[in-house]
């Protein structure tokens, strides 16, 4: 956020030596498969999926990346979230569903408000379209709570708690496969005591997802975008 080019320039040349330790370590961990890659861009092109994986490597951050592949990237203003390099600072084990209590467009522009003090890290609309706004190594403050901030990932979805039409088959489906990578990207259950509703954070005021969020569809859905 807010980098000028000299130091995207700077960005990229620390990326591309930490690139070469992280050759050598992806290396050591996975032995021999490694030479299978091939060429060291199309083994770059692996590790930048694989980071998450190795400890005590300090990620990488290119703008415009997303977590998710075929989510949209918008930046959420840096006021709405706390810089971190998660897994490795906070272990995740929790997602948190909220709802949005209005539209996508209206969603991302208070996220984009540094005056909100809130922001999810996706937002996941009524076509199934998934919008990434702030990357899983930051804490976003989407939960209320220090703890289960810095503990998961958040994931709004547009739409009102009392209009079960909000919750449209794309939108759970879609919504599914974002929980199902995060799930397997952190060693996190498939159960209701890791994927919580915001409702469910200790201390909270807020409702959402609410009762029509039909709970057992999505943790179905999960579990088999998951297999
Ligand atoms: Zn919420």
């Amino acid at each position: 956020m807010g980098a000028t080019s000299g130091t995207n320039g700077a960005t990229t040349e620390a990326a591309a030596k930490d690139g070469d330790r992280r050759l050598g370590r992806r290396a050591l961990l996975i032995g021999g498969a490694a030479a299978a890659v091939g060429t060291a861009v199309l083994a770059r092109d692996e590790l930048s999926r694989l980071w998450w994986r190795l400890p005590g490597v300090e990620k990488p951050r290119v703008a415009g990346a997303v977590d998710f592949r075929g989510a949209r990237w918008v930046a959420a203003s840096p006021a709405n979230y706390r810089r971190a390099d998660r897994p490795d600072d906070y272990r995740i084990d929790r997602v948190v569903i909220h709802v949005t209590q209005g539209g996508y467009a209206s969603a991302v522009k208070v996220f984009q408000d540094p005056a909100h003090g809130a922001a999810a890290h996706y937002i996941v609309r009524k076509d199934g379209r998934i919008t990434q706004l702030i990357r899983e190594l930051d804490v976003a403050f989407h939960a209320g709570n220090r703890e289960y901030n810095e503990r998961s990932v958040g994931i709004e979805h547009e739409g009102f708690v009392e209009d079960p039409s909000s919750f449209t088959d794309a939108m759970y489906t879609a919504s599914a496969r974002l929980t199902a990578a995060i799930c397997g990207r952190y060693g996190i259950p498939v159960d209701r005591e890791h994927v919580i509703g915001h409702v469910e954070v200790p201390g909270t005021d807020h409702t959402d997802p609410g009762r029509h969020w039909d709970w057992e569809r999505y943790l179905g859905l999960v579990r088999r975008a998951r297999a």
